[in-house]
């Protein structure tokens, strides 16, 4: 049977699940593994109530490649060369391989779903060059305890930083143009013309993060990181334009409560996520529910993320997990989480 995935995608929110291989702490710790993918779509989670089941539009185990992975999403990027507004993020607790999935280990020898895109989006326009004319820029975002920061500016200079405020750099505020396209004002939007240039924007924009993060003493998986590349399109016969905007969201660690003996600004951190995350399901939910009313202005995260959720947008959430015991209530959490979608 065709199944065309991107047609029947529009306004909806699809949600794959990709369980990571076990680690090497989890073996040390003779840690048993309680996660199983079933077939393509569903996984059961070993619980001590007994087996628990969920569906999902796709279940990657944890031999897929990377490489794999993105086959599957790439159709997505495809759209927002077409026009379309298309987010993916990725959902989970912190060691779930969330940034893995979108950007990759350190060292880039097994790329994730930004680096690929990246190439993608660069790969597609040069082989509609002859009909189309592209402009490609971009804004690379964190946002932390309900602050977005600007990751082209780089906080290296500031004196003085502080966890609560982090750093004084210029205010990021969301606004929607006349089209209801988000735009981070405050924030500087950068061209780029090739995918390297692009990748070395990004490169800056994580390096502009880590300096905040250590300046501030804080964990980089604290906090959301929201890169928007836009791709307008001038076509050269008729020179009507559009432009689709392709959402790449690295979330925050979705544990819930911070460690016990955890410092006042470790739990301004942790309750600055749970609002942010729950707001989020709760968007997410009221989109599938078809409720009239969106609750998108109840946080900073879901007014980046509007433009990319319901209307016409194409919505990827990769719901990351642990295979290991000791992780399953956070395992179970995130399941649940992302079948509210449903
Ligand atoms: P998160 O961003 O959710 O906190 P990470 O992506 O940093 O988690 O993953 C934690 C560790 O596990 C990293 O060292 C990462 O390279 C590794 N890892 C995660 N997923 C995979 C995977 N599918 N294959 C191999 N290594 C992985
Ligand atoms: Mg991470």
């Amino acid at each position: 049977k065709y199944y065309n995935m991107v047609e029947d995608m529009k306004g909806k929110i699809r949600v794959f699940c990709r369980i990571r291989p076990v680690n090497r702490a989890e073996v040390a710790q003779g840690g048993a593994v309680v996660v199983e993918k079933i077939d393509d779509y569903s996984v059961t989670v070993e619980t001590p109530r007994g087996p628990r089941e969920f569906q999902f539009d796709k279940v990657f185990s944890a031999e897929i490649s990377q490489e794999e992975l993105f086959h599957d999403t790439n159709r997505l990027i495809q759209s927002a060369i077409d026009g379309y507004n298309v987010c993916i993020f990725t959902y989970g607790q912190t060691g779930s391989g969330k940034t893995f999935t979108m950007v990759g280990d350190k060292e880039q020898k097994n790329p994730g779903i930004m680096p690929r895109s990246f190439n993608a989006i660069f790969d597609m326009i040069r082989e509609n060059s002859n009909k189309f004319d592209f402009k490609v820029s971009a804004y690379m975002l964190e946002l932390y305890n309900d602050r977005l920061q600007d990751l082209f500016v780089s906080l290296a200079g500031e004196a003085h930083a502080q966890p609560q405020s982090h750093g004084q750099a210029r205010r990021v505020e969301i606004k929607r143009n006349r089209k209801g396209v988000v735009f981070a004002q405050g924030a500087e939007t950068k061209e780029a013309s090739s995918a390297q240039e692009l990748y070395a924007l990004f490169q800056q924009a994580c390096a502009n993060r880590h300096i905040s993060a250590t300046k501030m003493n804080v964990e980089s998986s604290r906090s959301h990181l929201i890169v928007g590349i836009m791709v307008e399109s001038r076509n050269l016969t008729n020179g009507s334009v559009s432009s689709g905007k392709l959402s790449l969201v690295d979330l925050a660690g979705s544990e819930r409560a911070a460690k016990t003996g955890a410092k006042d600004h470790q739990l301004k951190e942790a309750n600055s996520i749970n609002k942010s995350l729950s707001a989020l399901g709760d968007v997410i939910s009221a989109l599938s529910a078809e409720l009239p009313h969106v609750p998108y202005r109840n946080s900073k995260l879901t007014q980046v993320m509007q433009d990319s959720l319901g209307g016409n947008a194409k919505t990827l959430m990769i719901v990351n997990i642990s295979p290991s015991e000791c992780n399953l209530n956070e395992t179970l959490t995130s399941l649940i989480y992302a079948t509210r979608v449903k």
